[in-house]
């Protein structure tokens, strides 16, 4: 009773009525049986616990009920916990199975570029933000961090080599080009649990911060933290069966590639992603969060309900990129110089692309061409919204895709991201729905992750027709996502809002 300011009297008999064998017994069947590594902490013996008694009225000397236990605490190999149970030696009731550890949370976090590398606006310039389902070098449960960047730690070194829960990177911007030398380590860590990655505004490509490991670049780090931020919106949407269990594929990276310079692309056979480093002409796409989110946009299409990629293969990846980052334009920072495809054919140019919010005279790069309809603020290859190219008209299967594509699928994907550009940006932020913009653009990611599983033709066209204008076939965008947007099971009656 010393230090104690209240109590009662202690009737409890002090001599058990289960044996200590029979106490661990119970406590260890509670958990499925005692295995043959557990480590006891704290060896059984006897304490006398006061209880709040259930239901006390109130009255003085009457508050607390004591009880005889066989305390006793193990832990298990792989395990931080320490638990300790207690069970009632008289009753042999299990009165608590508790973890005893004292644990603080502790952060990885590192600077990314949050939309774009080109420097303009706040939106093109580095960040802090957590690692995303970073390892951090413990045992389960806390080998990862959560979408903010924390976990629980308790002592020793905090060791991080970004080979996440969901993503791993290979940064191969030590290699020269000319052969193929391997990734460049990622070796981050910190005895306090705390681990920052850093990375300064302005670095591009093979930079890393003073002090760490090579592999800790800007496209290492950003790619981290958005295939994780992806994964956790698919994941609102879809199971892992629904998406074939590709949301719980660790993905491979190979980021500052410079024999995909100006490009960024997915290998479906071995779930790999890759993304160049920069040039003269083009930003590093793993910098480049709409190319990142493009590229994932084409894995989920291909371990999707349906299994196949749709087509036009380009349309789903866009309106990815397009609803993850609220922005229509898809790679904005990549056309910085002038001579490459994307921002120039020969002869046809497309204007300058000034920093709107930087008031300078000095250009950050190039208005992209867009198969002949230049775009008016969008430096890379392809913008979904209509009104922001030079004829500011809506293009369509009969005006665009059968008369100017080809069957180029980057090109005749359009049409169907600017549907859906359209859809969230006008249709759903006006009458009659009036939706606030956060709101529209929810409602067209559920419809774009719960409806485009079984997707096979976005629209069918044959150009030979007179009338080529389809999208009613059972297997579009348009029939699939009335289906998910519907209530009952019949979309001839309508739906909630298309
Ligand atoms: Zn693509």
């Amino acid at each position: 009773m010393w230090a104690t300011r209240e109590w009662d009297n202690v009737d409890v008999s002090l001599i058990p009525s289960i044996t200590l064998e029979q106490a661990v017994e119970i406590g260890f069947t509670y958990i499925g049986g005692q295995q043959q590594n557990d480590q006891f902490i704290e060896l059984p013996h006897l304490e006398i616990i006061p209880f709040s008694r259930d239901g006390w009225d109130g009255t003085i000397g009457e508050g607390y009920e004591y009880h005889l236990v066989w305390a006793f605490s193990f832990r298990r190999p792989n395990y931080l916990n320490t638990w300790e149970f207690l069970v009632e030696a008289h009753s042999g009731e299990l009165l608590a199975l508790q973890d005893t550890n004292y644990y603080t949370t502790k952060k990885i976090t590192g600077a990314i570029y949050p939309y774009t590398n080109d420097g303009c606006g706040v939106e093109g310039k580095a960040m802090m933000t957590p690692m995303i389902f970073a390892d951090t070098g413990f045992s389960p449960p806390n080998q990862h961090t959560n979408l903010g960047g924390i976990y629980d730690y308790i002592a020793g070194w905090a060791i991080t080599n970004l080979y996440g829960l969901y993503s791993n990177i290979c940064d191969v911007s030590a290699n020269d080009c000319t052969e193929y030398t391997g990734c460049s380590p990622i070796y981050e860590y910190s005895n306090t649990g705390d681990i920052d990655l850093e990375g300064r505004d302005g670095e591009h490509d093979k930079d890393y911060p003073l002090g760490h490991s090579e592999g800790d670049t800007f496209s290492t780090r950003t790619v981290t933290y958005e295939l994780g931020y992806l994964n956790a919106i698919a994941r609102g949407w879809l199971n892992s069966q629904e998406s074939n269990h590709f949301l719980d594929m660790q993905l491979t990276s190979r980021v500052n590639d410079c024999g995909i310079s100006c490009n960024a692309s997915y290998w479906i056979d071995d779930n790999m992603f890759l993304f160049g480093r920069s040039t003269d002409e083009c930003g590093n796409t793993g910098e480049i969060l709409s190319l990142i989110d493009h590229e994932w946009g084409h894995a989920l299409d291909e371990h999707d309900a349906n299994g196949t990629a749709m087509n036009p293969t380009e349309a789903f990846p866009d309106i990815v990129a397009n609803y993850r980052t609220y922005g229509s334009c898809v790679g904005r920072g990549l056309c910085i110089g002038l001579t490459t495809n994307y921002c120039y054919k020969p002869g046809f140019y497309c204007t300058a692309w000034h920093c709107p919010v930087q008031n300078s005279d000095s250009h950050f790069g190039h208005n992209c061409y867009q198969y002949g309809d230049c775009c008016s603020d969008c430096t890379e290859i392809r913008d979904s919204d209509y009104a922001k190219h030079a004829s500011g008209m809506p293009h369509t299967i009969s005006n665009w895709s059968c008369p100017v594509c080809g069957g180029i699928p980057h090109c005749a994907a359009i049409p169907v991201t600017e549907a859906a550009w359209d859809l969230v940006m006008r249709d759903l932020q006006s009458f009659p729905f009036n939706y606030d913009k956060n709101t529209a653009f929810e409602i067209g990611q559920r419809l774009l992750y719960t409806g485009s599983g079984n997707i096979l033709n976005w629209y069918s066209s044959n150009c030979s027709s007179p009338d080529p204008y389809s999208g009613c076939n059972a297997d579009s965008g348009y029939k699939q996502w009335l289906a998910a947007d519907d209530d009952n099971g019949d979309i001839n009656d309508g739906t909630r809002r298309i």
